[in-house]
């Protein structure tokens, strides 16, 4: 970063409007209690900055996915929520196009505006550009602060970018900066875990990740369609047969580039996916009828010796079933080693992030990521188009 100017210092921000794509998708109780805040914290820095240098902040988010106009998912208790977290008040539109909320943006002073959820328009995730334009009618200048709709080219994220000055605001610069130093000139060794159940949405991850990597660990259910494809005996384990050629051309690339590559070799098993079913654990050949839900105690051992010894480290997805406490260990012990890794590390990914807090890591981690799709995009050497579209340089 050092001290040249970049993103939002290079914004023409006093007396303007300054309309802001967040991600304010915060969950909700039945009763439309929000019952996690996070999002709407992480905006803060970029809206104190933006109030701090005398803009006029005109706020957009999207909320749930609702086909049309949902009465359930306004978003008023987000207003109500930001304005006690940022001591200003909050004007809550009811519609985010039109001559009304044309009217309001132009005649806010000071505060913030907050505009309907943008996804009660319909062309919002198409991209559509006429309803991109209709947004750009409502600030001078755009900030996306929204790194969790980054991979998306909606009209309010990639589109109106296109059509205003246009920079990354705090949050979605710090993103960007932690994924530049774990996949840019890293230093070595550079480690990365991947777990999870889905290996589909892995594999463009993988084969960027090897051209990059030190080391990459596989664990979750993921790892058995690799074992599968090595030839060994994974009984009922999750296996993707759609894939096991793709997973070979992966091992095999491994090889060519000299990355090393770990598999599990031993395994918590069970006979059903249930929390309560006995379990036991393996080396090696996974018996009929069994199926693997953890890594096992070799395997943690092993994988925390290389993940202590990294320089950088990204870690995306759980080891095992870390939902059910007797398939926590591997992600647990994962996530202990991370937290003590001196290196730098990044976690993405809903379900790991998710790990890490359940277990109170979080503070030991030096970068999590706010988007789990976003995150894999990136992790995969793919443009986003929420920050392609920036016409000022993060
Ligand atoms: P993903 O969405 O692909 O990142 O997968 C996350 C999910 O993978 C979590 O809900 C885990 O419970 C699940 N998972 C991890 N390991 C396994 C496993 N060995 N077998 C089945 N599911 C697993």
């Amino acid at each position: 970063m050092g001290a040249e100017k970049h993103g939002l210092d290079l914004l023409a921000i006093e007396k303007k409007r300054v309309l802001v794509r967040v991600d304010f998708n915060v969950p909700q109780d039945e009763r439309g209690a929000i019952t996690d805040d996070t999002r709407i914290r992480a905006a803060l820095p970029t809206l104190r900055e933006i109030l701090r240098r005398g803009g006029r902040p005109i706020l957009m988010s999207h909320l749930g996915r609702p086909k049309g106009v949902d009465p359930k998912l306004r978003l008023d208790p987000v207003a109500t929520r930001l304005s006690e977290l940022l001591g200003v008040p909050v004007t809550k539109l009811s519609a985010s196009t039109g001559p009304e909320v044309e009217a309001a943006c132009a005649s806010a002073q000071g505060g913030v505006v907050l505009l309907e959820n943008v996804r009660f328009n319909a062309g919002e995730t198409k991209g559509d550009g006429a309803l991109a334009a209709q947004y750009a009618k409502l600030g001078d200048v755009f900030v996306n602060d929204a790194f969790g709709t980054s991979h998306r080219d909606e009209s309010s994220v990639s589109g109106v970018a296109r059509l205003l000055p246009s920079t990354a605001g705090h949050l979605l610069e710090a993103e960007i900066r932690a994924f530049q130093r774990v996949l840019d000139k890293p230093e070595r060794p550079l480690v990365a875990i991947l777990g999870g159940a889905k290996i589909s949405d892995k594999l463009a991850v993988i084969d960027n990740l090897l051209d990059k990597v030190d080391c990459l660990l596989v664990g979750g259910g993921m790892a058995y369609t690799f074992l599968k494809a090595q030839g060994r005996k994974i009984g009922t384990s999750l296996c993707d047969d759609a894939h096991l050629e793709t997973v070979r051309s992966a091992l095999a690339k491994a090889g060519t580039r000299k990355v090393e590559l770990l598999l599990p070799d031993d395994h918590v098993i069970a006979q059903k996916f249930a929390a309560d079913a006995p379990s036991k654990v393996v080396s090696g050949d996974i018996p009929d009828g069994w199926m693997a839900l953890d890594i096992g105690p070799r395997t943690q051992a092993l994988y925390a010796q290389r993940i202590r010894t990294a320089k950088t480290l990204v870690w995306n997805g759980p080891m095992g079933v870390f939902e059910m406490p007797a398939f926590r260990g591997g992600t647990e012990a994962v996530g202990r080693a991370v937290a003590e890794c001196p290196g730098y590390t990044v976690v993405g990914g809903g379900d790991s992030v998710a790990a890490v807090e359940l277990l109170g890591l979080a503070s030991k981690i030096r970068h999590i990521s706010t988007g789990g799709g976003a995150s894999l995009e990136l992790l995969e050497g793919r443009d986003l188009p929420g920050i392609s579209s920036l016409r000022t340089p993060v």
